[in-house]
């Protein structure tokens, strides 16, 4: 007997995650899993769901924690076979205060770093191996991870954006260059190797590493013997969430709008998008050359 379809929504219990359970409950032909780092916050949001009528399925799952990825990934082989929709949502975002000692502003960058960029890259590490043919993965980008955040015609902003766009990229590299820009706003010189001197630079950089793994994600898919896997990343424009403080301009169900789509791109011929760089309004953007769009 065939196993039923399965997707899975980090950072679910609210926000834009949330918003996408919501969505991919009345539309995926499968199970669909809220998962959140904490358990009461997490059942609550299903509670909350399931008095719209929906059925969400509830499984904890902290990013930030490798033994509840595994736990994760062994109950979904388990129960099953495999994993077809991963929606990489969950994120964090800290903001600097211009009086900040760098002690505290390399303390706040390393653990956006580590949750936004290094610790999704770990949970596709440890979830991919069970992916199934069609599978789609949809990450959570930003505005602010666009290549082009990395503004000017200096030498090493040219080299740094070089650098992260090359095709020939590695995961690797991205590693190597994530750790020296986290060693760099130690010593306070990361402006120096190309980064943006802004107070919210630890979020740009996470998310311009989240974009960049995603195109080494569809290079691999498409050498990948299990068919047509596609990955994308998404900006799910500014949505009135806690971590925009509310003050988004888009509902929670409009910023969810792209990433559900791209979570249910139909099997086989999707040419496009495919390791893309999509905005909340569907279109695609050019992630290394630009421009951004004007629209939020
Ligand atoms: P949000 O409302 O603050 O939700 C973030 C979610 O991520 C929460 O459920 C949070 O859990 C969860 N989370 C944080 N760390 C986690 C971890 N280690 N493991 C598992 N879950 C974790 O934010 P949002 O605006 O919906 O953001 C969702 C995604 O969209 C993020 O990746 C964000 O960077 C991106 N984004 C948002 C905007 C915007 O305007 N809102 C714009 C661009 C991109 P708790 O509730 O337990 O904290």
């Amino acid at each position: 007997m065939t196993k039923p379809r399965v997707a899975v929504i980090s950072g679910a219990n609210q926000g834009i995650g949330f918003a996408v359970v919501k969505e991919l409950c009345k539309s995926f032909d499968g199970s669909v899993y809220l998962t959140s780092r904490d358990e009461h916050r997490g059942r609550t949001a299903v509670e909350e769901l399931e008095k719209l009528g929906l059925q969400p399925k509830y499984h904890q799952l902290d990013i930030d924690d490798e033994a509840s990825v595994l736990r994760l990934r062994d109950y979904l082989q388990a129960t099953y076979g495999g994993l077809d929709v991963l929606v990489n949502n969950a994120g964090m975002l800290i903001v600097s205060k211009d009086e900040d000692s760098r002690e505290l502003f390399a303390e706040s960058a390393r653990s956006v770093v580590q949750t936004n960029f290094f610790n999704t890259y770990r949970t596709c590490d440890i979830l991919f191996p069970i992916l199934r043919p069609h599978a789609r993965v949809v990450n959570l980008s930003s505005s602010m991870g666009h290549l082009m955040q990395i503004e000017g015609q200096n030498e090493p902003a040219i080299t740094l954006r070089a650098r992260l766009s090359s095709t020939d990229l590695s995961y690797e590299e991205l590693i190597q260059i994530m750790n020296h820009f986290l060693e760099s706003v130690q010593r306070g010189d990361h402006p120096e190797y190309g980064w943006p001197k802004k107070n919210w630079v630890s979020y740009v950089a996470s998310k311009i590493a989240v974009s960049a793994m995603t195109r080494i994600q569809q290079r691999d898919f498409d050498a990948d013997p299990r068919p047509d896997i596609i990955a994308n990343h998404v900006h799910p424009g500014y949505v009135k969430t806690k971590m925009a403080s509310f003050k988004g301009v888009l509902t929670i169900e409009e910023g969810a709008a792209a990433a559900s789509w791209l979570a249910m791109l139909p099997p086989n011929n999707v040419m496009n998008p495919k390791g893309s760089y999509v905005w909340h309004d569907k279109q695609i953007v050019d992630w290394v050359n630009g421009p951004t769009p004007s629209l939020y």
